[in-house]
């Protein structure tokens, strides 16, 4: 079943046609650029409760 045409899509990096080479996106370099916001996606944890951040210990000498 399939009424419509094969369509490339979009690159979800930059929007140009994608690249068969580099389905989904249009060149090594969008997907680099996708694989880079998906990796920090996952480093960077959102800071939603900052002001319950714990008070700096103070070295006890
Ligand atoms: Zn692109």
């Amino acid at each position: 079943m399939s009424a419509t045409p094969k369509k490339p899509a979009p690159c979800p990096i930059c929007g140009r046609p994608a690249e068969a080479a580099f389905t989904p996106f249009c060149s090594a370099r969008c997907a680099d650029i996708d694989l880079g916001r998906w990796l920090s996606d996952r480093y960077v944890i959102p800071s939603e409760d900052e002001d319950d951040t714990d008070p700096p210990r103070e070295p006890a000498e």
